[in-house]
């Protein structure tokens, strides 16, 4: 597994020069287009990497199937879906999802901003700062790392530059469609993004949902397996946003990408992988890290379709 990792890290090293890393938050903007790391963990518990699996990086966009799964775990199926609906947007992450006159919670998904400022909302605890709390408990225990933290210079950075969600969280309350204080909701929210892993922490929490909700190895039961089914499912359909129709052709596995360059995908019943390669493409996905996965998934017959 080691060497095929390397080879095909070698291969795919021409797409990182081509991608373009994002600089809407300033500090990503200082990332090295050049990096590229990958991890892999099997249902069996054996771990694998190759390159630049150890840098750290925010979670960004990673963090909305954790997000889901709060609410999910604080709030059950029915209450989340009465409130945020499941159906691609065809859209970008950060696209206004609303009609001529409308906005309903039909147009929106967790994976797409909108609906993960949203999530926010529904996580319990009597303050914005317990939530995130709770939440930041639920990534550590899936990425099996009790030492993960915010990286505070990307959360700043993009809380004064997040123009941008602000407007759609503002949108969002005009619609009735947010409960509660806007900026702290988007504070908790620009929190969440900006949780420090590495692509080791990312090929754990594939393993859980690869896992339907049980931790590799310990076999821990972290959530119940129909909350797994839930979350795989719509990252099959909107985990790389606009591009999940080509990205399903292309791999074939549930996977959720950030802005950071990262790319986390869970093989029901096979493994977790977690990539980082900064440098994007038009739509915001990795672009070297597609190309990875495309090739494991042809090497190892892991597309589920
Ligand atoms: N924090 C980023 C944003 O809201 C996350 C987007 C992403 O990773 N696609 O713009």
């Amino acid at each position: 597994m080691e060497e095929l990792l390397e080879r095909l890290l070698a291969e795919c090293r021409p797409w990182t020069e081509r991608g373009r890393v994002a600089d809407y938050i300033p500090e990503l903007g200082k990332q090295d287009p050049a990096a590229l790391g990958v991890y892999v963990i099997g249902s069996e518990g054996r771990h694998s990497w190759a390159g630049d699996w150890d840098k750290p990086f925010s979670i960004q966009s990673v963090v909305k199937p954790i997000l889901l799964l709060q609410a999910l775990m604080d709030n059950g199926i029915e209450a989340v879906q009465s409130r945020v609906g499941m159906e691609a947007t065809g859209k970008p992450f950060d696209a206004i999802n609303a009609g001529e006159q409308t906005l309903d919670s039909a147009h929106l998904n967790p994976m797409v901003n909108m609906g993960a400022i949203v999530m926010c909302t529904l996580i319990h605890g009597g303050s914005y700062e317990e939530r995130f709390r709770r939440l930041l408990e639920l990534t550590r225990r899936m990425a099996g790392d009790e030492s993960i933290g915010v990286d505070e210079a990307a959360y700043r950075s993009e809380k004064t530059h997040g123009s941008k969600n602000r407007a759609l969280a503002y949108l969002l309350k005009s619609y009735g469609l947010l409960e509660g204080d806007v900026e702290e909701v988007l504070d908790c929210y620009f929190r969440a993004c900006a949780i420090r892993v590495n692509c080791r922490s990312l090929a754990h929490i594939g393993a859980v949902l690869s896992n339907r909700g049980r931790a590799p190895v310990s076999g821990e039961r972290i959530f119940p397996s129909a909350f797994a089914r839930y979350v795989n499912a719509i990252l099959v359909t909107c985990g790389m946003y606009d591009g999940s129709g080509e990205f399903a052709i292309r791999v074939g596995v549930p996977a959720k990408s950030g802005v950071s360059g990262s790319i986390m995908a869970a093989v029901p019943t096979r493994m977790g992988i977690g990539i980082f390669a900064p440098a994007l493409d038009g739509k915001g996905n990795s672009l070297a890290g597609i190309h990875l996965l495309e090739r494991l998934s042809k090497e190892l017959y892991l597309s589920i379709f």
